[in-house]
């Protein structure tokens, strides 16, 4: 059971909610892995705090260009919709950071003068603690090609028990590469026309991949209900109500989860698992 956990802005409280699911998962005697795919800025060990057993490097394939066989004619700056190589006083420049290593230059250079090497962008880190098998990516500084590092650590996914893949923000390519093959996924919003804005563009992405899904609302009493009535309209389900506590904010300040500081939460992580289970095993049924 592979469950993303996404939001279409961030802030939301999506580590909050993936922390502390895999974490009563796992005390609840479950077999859980959790993926940190917000590779920006990957801050899940914050809270689950594993340790790291195993670092992979993640490389991607970059243009590199032979001057001696270079025209200069520019067929391959012409091509490249990403400005990532140029001709320039007669010879092919390439820049790697804004290359998204589509092979295109490559394939269009008349002379052969282009060849592919490997660029680092970004490592694949496997661990974990208390039960939590942990993985997280993390983007080099000045590197552009997040899909590709979620890509390489979604290879480390364990083919059994269940895995919790903390998405990116947003509804771009990071995004789709996180969810894209996840059985459910779980949209967090905030009841806020921020929220409401952010969470019907994630509806939408979501409906496009075909996977079932739901709503969990963060800090539900604050803000107003425009979010429970979009979801009311739109027949999606909330599975899941966090209010604004303030010892919840206190223990996500120090690093702690609320399923260990408020342990009555322990029991509404799980009872929000099976209603995925349910709904996941529903929306098989209709497809
Ligand atoms: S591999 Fe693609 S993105 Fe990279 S420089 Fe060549 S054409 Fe541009
Ligand atoms: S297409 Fe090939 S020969 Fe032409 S400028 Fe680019 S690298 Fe040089």
């Amino acid at each position: 059971m592979k469950i993303a956990i996404a939001s279409g802005k961030g802030g939301t409280g999506k580590t909050t909610l993936s922390t502390n699911l895999a974490a009563a998962l796992a005390h609840d005697g479950r077999r859980v892995q959790y993926l940190d795919c917000d590779v920006e800025e990957p801050n899940g060990h914050i809270f689950l705090k594993p340790q790291w057993d195993s670092t992979e490097d993640v490389t991607v394939g970059v243009p590199q260009v032979d001057l001696d066989t270079c025209t200069g004619c520019g067929k391959c700056g012409q091509l490249c919709q990403y400005s990532a190589i140029v001709a320039v006083k007669g010879a092919a420049l390439v820049f790697e950071q804004l290359c998204h290593s589509c092979g295109g230059c490559m394939a269009v250079c008349p002379t052969g003068a282009i060849r592919e090497v490997e660029r680092k962008i970004g490592v694949a880190q496997y661990g974990g603690s208390n039960g939590v098998a942990a993985g997280q990516g993390v983007l080099d500084i000045g590197a552009i090609q997040s899909p590709a590092v979620i890509r390489h650590l979604k290879k480390g996914m364990r083919d059994r028990g269940i895995v919790i893949l903390d998405a990116p923000p947003g509804t771009s390519c990071p995004v789709i590469e996180a969810i894209r093959d996840c059985d459910f996924v779980l949209l967090v919003t905030e009841p806020t026309p921020f929220g409401l804005n952010d969470l019907e563009l994630a509806v939408g992405m979501v409906r496009q991949l075909g996977i079932p899904f739901a709503v969990a609302v963060n800090r539900c009493d604050m803000g107003d209900d425009g979010v429970v009535r979009y979801c009311r309209g739109e027949n999606i389900p909330i599975l899941l109500e966090i209010p604004n506590d303030r010892r919840i904010a206190e223990a996500y300040s120090r690093g702690d989860m609320m399923v260990n500081v408020m342990t009555a939460y322990r029991q509404k992580f799980i009872r929000l698992f099976e209603s995925i289970v349910s709904l996941q095993i529903a929306g098989k049924e209709t497809a």
